[in-house]
């Protein structure tokens, strides 16, 4: 994952010793197990993490990860790149992240359910002051959000709850359209052409890659491959999001959906104009970057490309556009969910569109402009904003002196 260098933001904008000091580490990091007794001789025992990266700017935010492996390291990189997104659309929260190092994907429901609720048994303090605010990641949906809120009876703890239970109408898929919507926007400014013009190629078919296909479909851009952890699929003609997934419900495989089966890897080669990674960390890396034909890369997993692998894309002359940009639509709609659970009114999915093509429209011509006036990359551009913005809050804090 590309972490900040403050050094080189600091050829552009002015990043005070004191500035430097408070964003190089995190406020503050929780370590705990989880053990819980399931059925018969059956004992679960998971590492577990929460992880505050800035709270300038207000509570912190970040999704609940359940995945194998992940480790303090890990929820520490993606807690600071939540610092950044919030900053770069102007959301008032700050960086944070969980996660629960644990395999969940052979668990049934009910002991997902009792998982989390022992979760929030140990971290209720840092739910109920609303210093912690939880939404889906990786391996975590609304449901398990809903239990969240089950165990606080505090609709604002936690963010992308199910409509029903307090959730906002177009939350679920607010990181898909905004990915979607960013794409529209770099056909428009970098690729010159309609969306219909574009073949696009999404690898992962979760909460994010779905709805990010369903989008670019229903703005005529052609859906060529999708994948998920068992393999994908390519049809040159494109393929049908809605089908797909009637396909995958009905038990059938990716790679048994009609079109030609391909892999993880081979997706990422496929020569489509735009490559939508959308599934984990650091898949474009310097081996796999070398082979990428896409005109353009835009990152809706957290973290999807290594310092290296972007290297090589630029040397190639492949543009990329970063995460902090093109998924911040999760976070815009989790922001819009939150007031709507304290002020007690209701949202519609369109208003949360609107508002997430607003947010993301101004950052993204930000983005832009700072990138051809400096001459940098998105990724910088994006950063430099994001570093700006969160040091001006903690001088407005009183955190760190004036200029
Ligand atoms: P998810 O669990 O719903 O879906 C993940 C998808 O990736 C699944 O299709 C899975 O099969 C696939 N996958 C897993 N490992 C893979 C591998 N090694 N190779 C290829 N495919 C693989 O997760 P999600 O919520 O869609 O999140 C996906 C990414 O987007 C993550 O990086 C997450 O941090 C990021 N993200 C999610 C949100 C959100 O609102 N859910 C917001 C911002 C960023």
């Amino acid at each position: 994952m590309e972490a900040v260098d403050f050094a080189l933001i600091g050829e552009h904008i002015e990043v005070s010793e004191a500035a430097l000091r408070l964003m190089s580490k995190p406020e503050k990091e929780i370590r705990f197990s989880l053990n819980l007794l399931l059925d018969g001789p059956a004992f679960l025992e998971a590492d577990a993490y929460v992880v505050y990266h800035n709270m300038a700017r207000g509570p912190a935010k970040g999704g609940l990860r359940i995945w194998p492996g992940v480790t303090l390291e890990h929820t520490r990189a993606l807690a600071e790149l939540m610092t950044w997104k919030t900053a770069l659309v102007g959301i008032p929260f700050g960086g944070g992240k969980s996660s629960i190092s644990l395999d969940a994907s052979g668990l049934s429901q009910p002991k997902k359910t009792a998982i989390i609720k022992e979760y929030v048994h140990v971290i209720r303090g840092e739910l109920l002051s609303g210093t912690y605010i939880p939404a889906p990641d990786l391996g975590t949906s609304p449901a398990d959000m809903a239990t969240i809120y089950g165990e606080t009876h505090v609709l604002e703890c936690v963010t992308g709850k199910p409509p029903r239970v307090g959730g906002l109408p177009g939350r679920k898929e607010a990181t898909g359209y905004g990915v979607a919507h960013t794409v529209e926007l770099c056909c428009e400014h970098l690729l010159k052409c309609a969306p219909d013009r574009i073949s696009v190629a999404v690898q992962g078919f979760g909460n994010v890659g779905e709805w990010t296909c369903r989008f670019l479909h229903e703005m005529g851009a052609k859906v060529v491959a999708v994948s998920d952890i068992t393999g994908g699929v390519y049809r040159e003609g494109g393929l049908d999001p809605d089908d797909l997934r009637r396909h995958l419900s009905e038990g059938g495989r990716m790679a048994e959906y009609e079109g030609e089966a391909v892999t993880n890897e081979e997706l990422l080669r496929l020569g489509v104009d735009v490559l939508v990674p959308a599934a984990v960390e650091n898949v474009i890396d310097e081996r796999t970057a070398r082979s990428i034909s896409a005109r353009l890369v835009v990152e809706a997993a957290n973290g999807p490309t290594t310092p290296e692998g972007e290297t090589i894309l630029r040397e190639r002359g492949v543009d990329l556009m970063p995460d902090i940009l093109a998924n911040s639509g999760g976070v815009i709609a989790s922001y819009m969910e939150w007031r709507q659970a304290r002020s007690g009114a209701m949202g519609r999915a369109e208003e949360t569109r609107n508002t997430i093509a607003e947010r993301l429209d101004a950052a993204f011509h930000g983005v832009i402009a700072t990138a051809a006036e400096r001459q940098v990359t998105y990724r910088m551009a994006a950063q430099i904003a994001a570093v700006g913005e969160l040091i001006a809050t903690m001088r407005d804090r009183g955190w760190i002196p004036p200029q």
